[in-house]
């Protein structure tokens, strides 16, 4: 013990201290080692909950996914009652399906596979489809997948109507048909993109996951607040008695005429500019065969879609196919969704259109008929039919169509999803000769060229990669074809609706086309949407005034409101005469102008380059120095004269546009003829007076490199006078140096 004790004493005492403190502060070390490692822990432990939490909401939307995905997957094997699939043989289906393809041998076939069969390949009319109840099974008139539909391909050239400016008629024409003959040479360019067409491969259910996420993604992008429930759309086609397969033209087939009765199809040709003649003979509920892509009949939609008013303007249209565009609507709509259908008759002078057409209309609730009391013209006829729907949706069809079946919802939904939104179907050809039902090529949308003439363009192969499309994704669309689309109602009066001023025909689709895309809106082709339309080669009615003037009056109106600055190239294609007063009186502007400025619309420039940037449209055809062969000097402006000067980049004074009026401009100054032709004047530019405008570079000109006076009879043209080195007009000569100009830069021929 007392050894202990002289061990506590002195230093040891020190160092018992010290060992008694370490070992303290180590157990203190490890109680808090042991602290943090609990909250460490604890830490993990929260971090592991919050993941669980998170795990389970994302299973729980997968499940709510697989809920919102789960129709297509259960309706899949609910298309088509059991009884009807015996009748159906899978040949006809597939003729049914394949439209104006393989026209030839499927005419054969199908002749031959009707001839001691009835088919039925409607929904009975006894059995009336519940369209509240969307999970009902819910017949279609397809049991068998087309996998045999040929490649379709990629063209990337445009196929404007390539008629001259004078002859503007083009308009709508179906230049974008298939047609078999032309499917090679159409795949010179780019390789041909595949439809995919075998059921359940990874393509198709990832194309189902697309559109599902697409439909969510957009349905938060959405103006509208709405929840609602989806369905698979509804592809109805509903007709009173089942069709008699032997009909002709039946399944959209080409219909042939005796040739002892061309005469008679000549004879009736100018009723309508198509076979009237065939026309009269095919039901008026006929089948036409499916052109959707595939996938379309499994996409789905909201339940809680707009309901339309289908409007209907026509003048003189053939009785048969009013019927049949009547008929289309109403067996191939969703009840429910169509409000109903105004007939806006713009001042028609054919009877059968009178009471025989109120008589026939009274046996469907939905139809109305109004009366113009004077020739409108289908602007204003559309205007007097809006005027009147009760639809949330305003549905335009031209009225020698058939709506294919599923036509409508994808249209609605386009609305729905945005009111912004403006949808059209595409347009399948009804052939004017035989009357047949043709599908047209894929990816097309509505372009315009200069001067605002309408054409379809396919998109390119190299676009349709980038934004990873597939053939039944909506396609923006920079100008409409005109004819067939669906608009909000309210949107469409908050646009202004149309221009009033425009007459009878034409201009009406660029001028409601640059509103939407300027105003804030947007135009969409709709692949899962079909209608065919019959194209003709003429107007079958009289326009009151002279037709191209009519036509040429409507685009100067659209130019003058909706171009900016790039109205000079339309009136420098080939519309200079346009800007002569005396000529054309367009009418008075203020309204629609004003209407552009309030709802602030976006620039011409914007429209260009947001939504047709594949348009090279450039202001000036050249600009730069203005170079002189024979002196090897540059022109220049000084003091309101001209001379000329050794050239100079910099020199602002020597620095000239030539534009598409065909001006020499120096900001608001033009090279102009003095009054009797010899010498030359700077003077105001005037966009309407000729004696400014010269011919240089123009195409098919024998003298190309000259500044020819467009104005004077002879030829007269621009020279640099050797010694004097002074401007005069002269007799042109090819050969002469002093004649010939060059500037900078051109940017167009
Ligand atoms: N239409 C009309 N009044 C007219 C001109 C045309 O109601 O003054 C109708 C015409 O009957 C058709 C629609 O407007 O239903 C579109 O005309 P059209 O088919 O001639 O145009 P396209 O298809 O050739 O562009
Ligand atoms: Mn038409």
């Amino acid at each position: 013990m007392m050894t202990f004790r002289r061990y506590l004493r002195g230093s040891g005492r020190v160092l018992a201290f010290v060992f008694v403190a370490s070992v303290i502060w180590l157990l203190l070390d490890i109680a808090v080692l042991r602290l943090s490692f609990s909250e460490f822990n604890l830490q993990l432990l929260k971090e592991r909950v919050i993941r669980e939490k998170e795990l389970l909401k994302q299973q729980a939307k997968i499940t709510q996914n697989r809920d919102f995905r789960s129709p297509v997957l259960r309706m899949d094997s609910a298309v088509i009652p059991e009884e009807d699939k015996g009748a159906v043989s899978s040949d006809i289906t597939r003729i049914y399906r394949q439209g104006g393809r393989r026209h030839k041998e499927q005419n054969s076939n199908l002749q031959e596979n009707h001839s001691n069969k009835t088919v039925s390949l409607v929904a009975p009319a006894k059995k009336p489809v519940d369209l509240l109840e969307n999970d009902a099974p819910l017949l279609e008139n397809i049991t068998v997948k087309n996998n045999s539909i040929a490649e379709s391909s990629i063209v990337t050239q445009d196929t404007v109507d390539g008629r001259k400016d004078a002859e503007i008629k083009p308009m709508k024409t179906a230049q974008h048909v298939k047609d078999e003959s032309k499917q090679h040479q159409d795949t010179k360019e780019e390789p041909p993109v595949k439809r995919t067409h075998t059921p359940g491969t990874k393509t198709l259910v990832f194309k189902e996951e697309n559109h599902t996420k697409m439909l969510s993604q957009s349905y938060q992008n959405s103006t509208v607040s709405r929840k609602a429930g989806v369905h698979k759309v509804l592809s109805l086609d509903v007709t009173g008695a089942p069709r008699d397969p032997t009909a002709i033209g039946q399944f959209g087939q080409a219909a042939v005429v005796p040739s002892d009765n061309e005469a008679e199809v000549k004879k009736r040709w100018d009723e309508g500019y198509f076979n009237v003649y065939l026309s009269d003979q095919i039901p008026v509920d006929r089948a036409i065969p499916d052109t959707r892509p595939d996938i379309c009949a499994r996409h789905l939609v909201h339940d809680d879609l707009p309901s339309t008013s289908v409007i209907f303007c026509f003048v003189d249209e053939v009785w048969s196919t009013l019927l049949r565009s009547v008929h289309s609507v109403l067996n191939r709509s969703p009840p429910h969704l169509l409000k109903e259908i105004i007939l806006v008759d713009d001042f028609s002078t054919k009877d059968y259109l009178k009471d025989q057409l109120d008589k026939y209309m009274s046996q469907f609730p939905k139809v109305r008929i109004i009366r113009l009391k004077e020739r409108q013209g289908l602007i204003r006829a559309r205007l007097a039919g809006a005027a009147v729907a009760k639809g949330e949706v305003l549905t335009f069809l031209d009225s020698h169509v058939e709506c294919n079946v599923g036509w409508l919802e994808p249209l609605l939904e386009q609305v729905y999803l945005d009111r912004r939104k403006v949808s059209c179907p595409v347009i399948d050809v009804i052939s004017d000769q035989d009357m047949s039902y043709k599908m047209v090529d894929n990816f097309q949308r509505g372009i315009f060229k200069w001067p605002l003439v309408f054409g379809w363009s396919t998109l390119s192969s190299k676009y349709i990669k980038k934004n990873n499309m597939t053939e039944a994704d909506p396609i923006r669309c920079p100008v409409m074809a005109g004819g067939l689309f669906s608009i909000d109602r309210q949107y469409f009066y908050e646009l202004g609706a149309y221009d009033p001023g425009l007459d009878v025909w034409g201009g009406e689709n660029m001028e409601i086309s640059f509103k939407i895309w300027m105003c804030g809106g947007e135009i969409k082709i709709i692949p899962c949407s079909r209608v065919g339309h019959i194209f003709r080669g003429q107007n079958p009615y009289k326009f009151p005034k002279d037709r191209q003037k009519t036509v040429e009056r409507n685009l100067a109106r659209v130019a003058e409101v909706w171009l900016d600055e790039y109205k000079e190239l339309f009136y420098g294609h080939g519309y200079h005469h346009l800007l002569d007063k005396s000529v054309i009186d367009v009418g008075n502007l203020t309204e629609q102008i004003e209407l552009r400025n309030r709802l602030k619309c976006k620039s011409f420039k914007w429209y260009l380059d947001n939504v047709y940037p594949e348009m090279v449209t450039p202001l000036l055809k050249a600009k730069g120095l203005v170079y002189n062969r024979g002196l090897r000097k540059c022109l220049s402006l000084k003091k309101d004269s001209l001379s000329f000067e050794m050239c100079d980049l910099l020199n602002q004074s020597q620095q000239f546009n030539y534009t598409w009026l065909k001006h020499i401009r120096q900001q608001d100054l033009c090279v102009a003829p003095q009054v009797k032709y010899h010498s030359l004047v700077i003077e105001s530019c005037d966009r309407a007076n000729p004696g400014q405008r010269w011919l240089h570079k123009s195409s098919n000109s024998e003298l190309p490199d000259h500044f020819v006076l467009e104005f004077s009879p002879n030829h007269v043209c621009l020279e640099a006078v050797h010694r004097s080195e002074k401007l005069r007009l002269a007799p042109c000569v090819a050969k002469s140096a002093y004649q010939k100009w060059k500037f900078t830069d051109y940017f167009s021929q």
